[in-house]
């Protein structure tokens, strides 16, 4: 049960459903906030209530932006598997390693928890039309949902969207305006357009229930590991939302009673691009980037979302830290080879921020973390190709396996 808004700028409060930003500071700064009734949610959200409900996201509606009578998309969102990786853990030099497994969501990213909201949300307003501007996950998330609940999804993507994200768009069937500029200029394009057609507006940053979707990945990990809380949780950074969701999941387990502690966060950028990891660090924030990075999904130089990212890590004593693009492809290829698990290099960044945390000493040997394995490798061939290696191209003869077999034998 939601309470109120409030703006994380100005900290003006505003009724559930009354405006989407803050129209103080305007939608550049006036994020909003959504607060819920802890004690209706702490009377109503327990081992008993939870073992009682679906196994997806759902389970968790009192501390959703959701009314009384909403009736959420029946898809099945949510609940992805807690994966122990205990040789990736021996790898990074940890005491326990369990992936939050995302690559295995609907859409195959961590944004369809948000994604599902959206749309839900747009059905209780009685839309037709949904819309946002990504850098590829949340449009083929927002395009996947919005297919199977029937509302036709306009996406806003910057030229730079891998092939394989394209596709899914075009397979949904969704509107794409592909905007030959940045993700920046395409974000506004379609904030206009919302405004124009009267387009339900998906943004994350700027649609303040979106995150509250993203915050099912916090609640769960804390459910998924009550009897056993990790240390730390890793989750890769680019407009913020991702991460702020999952730190208020994490806090409001908490404070319901459903767990005793908080883990600590550990933001991971792209030392590239990294505006929200240096203002952490006592920099004032400045949008922009020193370099590239070739992790799309949090190539993000205005990130929208970084005062909630930012005070997530802080309220958590949890730290930024900022692998490059060599050992974010080394994390795609150790990931992989060492627990199964195809991530996408945003996702991999999350790992990769382990080992940059615990080379910094940041980690120590016993710590145990939950890294957030946010999206898929599949969704970007070409950026997984140049982190992996090359087949074995041989002719049909018997003889020449042998000699690579007997190759690989050697030490
Ligand atoms: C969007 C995304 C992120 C980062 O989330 P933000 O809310 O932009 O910080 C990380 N990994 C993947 C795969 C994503 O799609």
């Amino acid at each position: 049960m939601m309470r109120q808004l409030t703006c994380v700028c100005c900290n003006a409060h505003y009724a559930p459903g009354e405006t989407l930003w803050c129209p103080k500071c305007g939608f550049d700064d006036g994020i909003l906030d959504v607060e819920f009734d802890i004690p209706a949610a702490t009377w109503l959200l327990n081992a008993t209530t939870l073992a009682s409900r679906g196994l997806n996201h759902w389970r968790y509606r009192e501390l959703l932006p959701l009314q009384k009578e909403t009736r959420p998309s029946p898809e099945h969102i949510g609940w992805t598997p807690m994966i122990e990786a205990p040789r990736l853990a021996q790898a990074l030099g940890i005491g326990r390693l369990r992936l939050k497994d995302d690559t295995r969501s609907a859409s195959a990213s961590f944004k369809d928890r948000a994604s599902s909201v959206g749309v839900t949300l747009a059905l209780e307003a009685g839309a037709t039309d949904i819309a946002c501007a990504s850098t590829g996950n949340a449009a083929s998330s927002l395009a996947h949902c919005a297919a199977a609940a029937g509302l036709r999804a306009n996406i806003f993507v910057s030229e730079r969207i891998p092939d394989g994200k394209l596709a899914q768009l075009l397979a949904y069937g969704a509107r794409v305006f592909k905007v030959q500029g940045s993700y920046d200029q395409a974000w506004r394009l379609c904030m206009k357009a919302c405004d124009a057609f009267g387009w339900y507006n998906r943004n994350c940053a700027i649609n303040p229930y979106l995150v509250e979707g993203k915050k099912t990945g916090g609640l769960e990990i804390a459910e998924q590991c009550v009897s056993d809380p990790p240390d730390w949780v890793s989750a890769s950074v680019g407009d913020g939302c991702s991460i702020a969701g999952i730190w208020k999941g994490l806090r409001q387990m908490n404070e319901v009673g459903f767990t005793n502690g908080r883990p600590k966060m550990l933001g991971v950028q792209a030392v590239g691009v990294a505006p929200i990891a240096k203002a952490f660090n006592g920099a004032p924030f400045k949008p922009g980037a020193d370099g590239v990075t070739y992790a799309d999904s949090i190539d993000c130089p205005v990130p929208r979302n970084w005062r909630k990212a930012l005070n997530a890590v802080r309220e958590s004593n949890g730290i930024y830290v900022t692998p490059n693009d060599e050992e974010i492809r080394a994390a795609v290829r150790e990931t992989g080879r060492l627990t199964g698990c195809f991530a996408e290099p945003a996702a991999a960044a999350a790992i990769a921020g382990i080992a940059t945390a615990r080379r910094n000493g940041i980690l120590g040997p016993k710590d145990s973390v939950v890294a957030v394995i946010s999206g898929n490798g599949l969704k970007d061939i070409a950026g997984a190709r140049s982190a992996i290696g090359e087949p074995n191209v041989v002719p049909p003869e018997f003889g020449e396996i042998e000699r690579i077999v007997e190759k690989d034998r050697q030490p």
